[in-house]
């Protein structure tokens, strides 16, 4: 069996740890924060607690599966949207009822929202089947076969607005489609059309809380790799990966221990691996070419009172939504009319903030980099954003116990990563030009939001599945390697 070191204990890398564990590795986690769970966090106050994270969880039988219990919540209401005119949106778990919403704001449109969905589940089936389930195309060593079909399913050359064009005429609801874009820090008038396959996650299997809220997840995952018998060291940075020409030899502490393995698996951002622990200019150059995802400023407003009728998860969108992702892409500025998401749990779980108040905590897409550069500085920005949402019907003026922010500049120094899903979708291509799952020595592999198959929850639980089979595979090709020269 194999001594097998995981950097970082992200999301991605916990579960990857977990099922090399399982398959009887001696494993070791090394994180440089004093927890595991990477962004998915949280922030408490005085009784409120805040995510400074994922607040929506979707496909958790990716998880369940590995045997992490999950004390579940499933949202009927998925996301109420509010565009600029005042209109709403309230989308549902039931298709159906989502559609007779979308009539209801854009009469006629539910026959575009119909097969939208239908497309997006098509989109998703075939991206199931040939993208997420295995490693990117290596054309040497593993020349991937996706079916014809599976790649005409995900609208090559589209850009995810142009797929939104072509099912809606009502600009609301093209902007409605567009924001799933966000959900890997892209731009839609660039992200490949695939983006919009996620309401055939949420419509399909649902949307999820994790009572406790969904850091809850990370501590499952925690005490499952203690059950698994994986070795935790927390406060440890890794500053180097110690390898040959060949294959990886193991890590390096920044306390200067050198720690050997025969596996090491990064959950560091790829930048991180590429730019610092195993320089790398060439693959540092690829990543830069495809441009950073957005970042995030969070105001995370501890909010007297209850607020009647408020979602678990609403957007209030702004008015001008290609000026929006200009700001954020090619001006890189924080956008001077911005949309807003809001997650208030309290609205399912009244014990994230004291007695008849609640815990909003609000994510603004801003370019990724250092808030130094903005026109403004971040609390007058953030003064803003709260007029601007007054403006649209959530004035919180009056009702704020405090409001603490989290810039860029703290999300980078948290995490050691500059964006919040590495590079970019930037163009019709991008999925593909992502960094891979295996490193450029033996015994070396990526697992996280910055590499394939992607950023959010679900997919680097799925990184994990890919990462652990291709060790599984690599290890059995050397056994018989070594077996044959034996013979
Ligand atoms: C504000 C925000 C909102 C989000 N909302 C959602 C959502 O609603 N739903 C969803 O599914 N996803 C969401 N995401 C995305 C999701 O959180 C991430 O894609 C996912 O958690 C990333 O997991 P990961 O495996 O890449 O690890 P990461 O979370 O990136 O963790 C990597 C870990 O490696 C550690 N590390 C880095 N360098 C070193 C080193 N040299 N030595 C040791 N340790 C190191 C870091 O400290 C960190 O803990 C959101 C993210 C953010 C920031």
């Amino acid at each position: 069996m194999a001594e097998v070191i995981v950097v970082g204990g992200g999301v991605g890398g916990m579960a990857a740890a977990l099922l090399l564990a399982r398959d009887g590795h001696d494993v070791r986690v090394y994180e440089r924060l004093p927890r595991l769970g990477g962004k998915l966090a949280e922030h408490r106050r005085d009784g409120f607690t805040f995510s400074i994270g994922p607040s929506l969880l979707t496909l958790p039988g990716l998880f369940l599966d590995l045997g992490v219990p999950l004390d579940l919540l499933e949202l009927d209401e998925l996301c109420r949207y509010r565009f600029a005119d005042g209109s709403v949106l309230r989308t549902y778990r039931d298709p159906e009822r989502t559609a007779a919403q979308v009539d209801a704001l854009a009469p006629g449109e539910g026959r575009g929202w119909r097969a939208y969905h239908r497309w997006a589940e098509r989109c998703l089936d075939a991206s199931m089947r040939s993208f997420f389930a295995g490693p990117l195309p290596e054309p040497v060593a593993e020349p991937s076969r996706p079916r014809p079909g599976d790649l005409l399913a995900v609208a090559p050359g589209r850009t995810l607005h142009g797929l939104s064009g072509r099912f809606f005429r009502d600009a609301r609801l093209r902007q409605y489609v567009d924001r799933y874009a966000t959900y890997a820090g892209s731009n839609p008038y660039r992200a490949p059309a695939a983006l919009g396959c996620v309401p055939a996650i949420e419509h399909g299997d649902g949307g999820w809380y994790v009572r406790g809220g969904l850091p809850r997840l990370a501590d499952a995952l925690a005490a499952s790799l203690g059950k698994a018998g994986v070795e935790i060291h927390l406060e440890t940075e890794i500053t180097e990966v110690v390898a040959g020409a060949e294959r990886v030899g193991g890590v390096r502490t920044a306390g200067g221990e050198v720690v050997r393995a025969d596996i090491v698996i990064v959950n560091a951002d790829a930048a991180c691996l590429y730019g610092r622990l195993l320089p790398d200019r060439a693959r540092l150059r690829r990543i830069a070419r495809l441009g950073l995802s957005s970042s995030a400023l969070l105001l995370l407003a501890a909010v007297e009172g209850r607020t009647e009728g408020m979602p678990h998860h609403s957007v209030v969108f702004s008015a001008d939504y290609r000026r929006e992702f200009g700001d954020i892409f090619d001006r890189r500025r924080p956008p001077e009319d911005p949309t807003v998401y809001i997650a208030c749990p309290a609205v399912h779980d009244p014990a994230q903030a004291p007695p008849g108040a609640e815990s909003w905590s609000m994510l603004v897409n801003v370019p990724a980099g250092d808030p130094g550069r903005w026109p403004m500085p971040p609390r007058a920005y953030a003064e803003l954003v709260l007029d601007r949402l007054a403006d649209r019907g959530y004035d919180l003026s009056g009702r704020l116990r405090f409001l603490d922010l989290l810039t860029p500049a703290d999300l980078r120094d948290r995490y050691g990563a500059s964006a919040i899903y590495g590079g970019a979708y930037g163009g019709p291509f991008a999925p593909f030009l992502r960094p891979g799952n295996r490193g450029p020595r033996r015994g070396l592999y990526l697992v996280g939001g910055s590499v394939h198959p992607g950023g959010g929850l679900p997919l680097v639980a799925m990184g994990a599945r890919i990462v652990a089979a291709l060790v599984r595979r690599d290890l059995l090709r050397s056994t018989r390697r070594t077996g044959k020269a034996r013979g």
